[in-house]
């Protein structure tokens, strides 16, 4: 599955690349860079932080992966596929929620029939105030 994600994006699979896909893959939730480079390295990846970061630029930009910028700027990373997933971060304390369902796939399928372009991938972030610090503005 992840020679095939490679292989559509016209990506050579690499050690590196293969490595830090299966533990993109293997998270139920998006990661970090850091997240990752922790966990190659248990592994004895011996992939160093900014070969980590330069391979999820290259993946996210193919598409492979989708990038998950919070608030503060952090970006997290999973797998573009059907069954990826897109989250609502709460700007205040960071926290992020679960949207069980795409809301951009029927959409994208249409845009793909009016344009004629193949579409690959894409991105959605949602970000607002949580129900918790909402009540806080309220408050204050
Ligand atoms: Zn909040
Ligand atoms: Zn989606």
């Amino acid at each position: 599955m992840i020679e095939d994600l490679l292989k559509k994006a016209l990506l050579k699979n690499t050690k590196q690349r293969h490595m830090i896909l299966s533990i993109i893959k293997s998270e139920k939730k998006p990661v970090t860079a850091e997240e990752i480079y922790i966990k190659l390295n248990k592994n004895k990846g011996n992939i160093n932080l900014s070969t980590v970061y330069r391979t999820l630029n290259i993946l996210s930009e193919k598409n492979i992966l989708l990038k998950i910028l919070k608030e503060d700027g952090t970006a997290s990373y999973q797998i573009n596929d059907n069954l990826h997933n897109h989250y609502i971060t709460c700007y205040k304390c960071h926290n992020s929620i679960l949207i069980d369902k795409c809301p951009i796939k029927d959409f994208s399928e249409k845009i793909s029939k009016d344009t004629g372009y193949v579409i690959t991938g894409h991105s959605l972030q949602l970000t607002g105030l949580c129900p918790k610090c909402s009540k806080h503005v309220n408050n204050d």
